[in-house]
């Protein structure tokens, strides 16, 4: 396909993550520089602020909008829908499709060739393997950190999603000359105060714990406008209730700032599916025990108050 291909769309998930945005600009620096393609990456929305230093400056980004190429490599993410506003475009593409992600459940009759693995850290893991089996010698730095970042924010710093080959990666990577420690400090240690006065906030006076073994938080739109909070701020809020013993799963409801609905994110211990309750009861889906999705209050209520639905849908997996 890639012979045969001149240029070369690739596209990632909304709300672009680093593991979305590091897999597509690897590859892209990769098709471009090593196979001369000319490439476009696309999103259907933009980068977060803090994660804006893995996009390389060498590229072509598209946010929400799509352009014509000869090949469309979707990346992290496990069907076009996942694109929202370019999905219609880019299923309706008359050029091959590729798939290279590893989520559960992979749409793979919409594509011509299909690399999923969901038993692997991250796509940006998967795109590590892809691009050593086609030969690539991890010289090109630039690559190799974008691997790198995706990896580490998928993993949550190697907390969750690991595996032995995951530990191969990031050595291979960090023997190569790849400075792990400058990635750690632009993930983890460039954040604005904003982002940990809302944190401290919402541990405070914001987290439900239900002795059932299930914590939620619940942030409106009012207290984002109060920390001035923006896109990508709240990033590992999901994650605090689970160092509680025994929290199990962790629900956070963050109020859309457009459209009238609230971005859900589950977290979940070993044993308690996240992926169930995000596909039961928040129209989503994502992996055993870290899964998102949307809730639509006037559609998906059904006549209970927003408490009652989540505690509902928090104890519906905790048999
Ligand atoms: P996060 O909580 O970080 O936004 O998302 C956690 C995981 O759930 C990610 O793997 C993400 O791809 C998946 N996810 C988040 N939102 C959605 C959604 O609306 N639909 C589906 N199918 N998966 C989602
Ligand atoms: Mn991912």
């Amino acid at each position: 396909m890639l012979e045969k291909a001149r240029s070369v769309a690739l596209a990632g998930h909304v709300h672009p993550d680093g593991d979305a945005l590091g897999c597509v600009t690897a590859l892209a620096l990769y098709l471009h520089r090593e196979l001369g393609k000319e490439v476009t990456c696309m999103f259907p929305d933009a980068a977060p602020e803090n994660l804006s230093f893995t996009l390389n400056p060498s590229l072509k980004y598209l946010w929400g909008e799509t352009c014509a190429a000869d090949l469309v490599i979707l990346m992290d993410c496990n069907a076009f829908s996942r694109t929202e506003a370019l999905s219609e475009a880019l299923g309706a593409s008359s050029a091959p499709k590729v798939l290279i992600d590893h989520h559960l459940n992979p749409d793979s009759q919409s594509f011509n060739l299909v690399f999923s693995t969901p038993e692997i850290s991250s796509a940006s893991e998967l795109t590590f393997w892809i691009l050593k089996a086609m030969g690539w010698d991890i010289k090109d730095r630039e690559i190799g950190e974008a691997l790198l970042t995706g990896m580490t924010t998928d993993t949550n710093n190697f907390a969750n999603s690991v595996f032995p080959t995951t530990f191969t990666m990031a050595s291979e990577l960090i023997a190569a000359g790849i400075d792990r420690d400058a990635i750690l400090r632009k993930i983890y240690q460039s954040y604005r105060e904003n982002r940990v006065r809302l944190m401290g906030y919402m541990q405070n006076e914001g987290l439900v714990i239900l002795p059932e073994g299930a914590a939620y938080m619940i942030l409106t739109k009012e207290i984002q406008h109060r920390f001035g909070i923006k896109e990508g701020e709240t990033e590992g809020l999901v994650n605090v209730p689970l160092t509680i013993k025994n929290v199990r799963i962790s629900l956070l409801l963050k109020e859309a700032e457009e459209g009238d609905h609230f971005r859900v994110s589950l977290r979940s211990k070993k044993g308690t599916s996240a992926q169930q309750c995000a596909m039961n009861f928040f129209n989503g889906g994502g992996h055993e025990n870290a899964a998102g999705g949307k809730l639509f209050p006037g559609k998906d209520l059904g006549g209970e108050s927003l408490e009652e639905y989540v505690k509902k849908a928090l104890l519906s997996v905790l048999q």
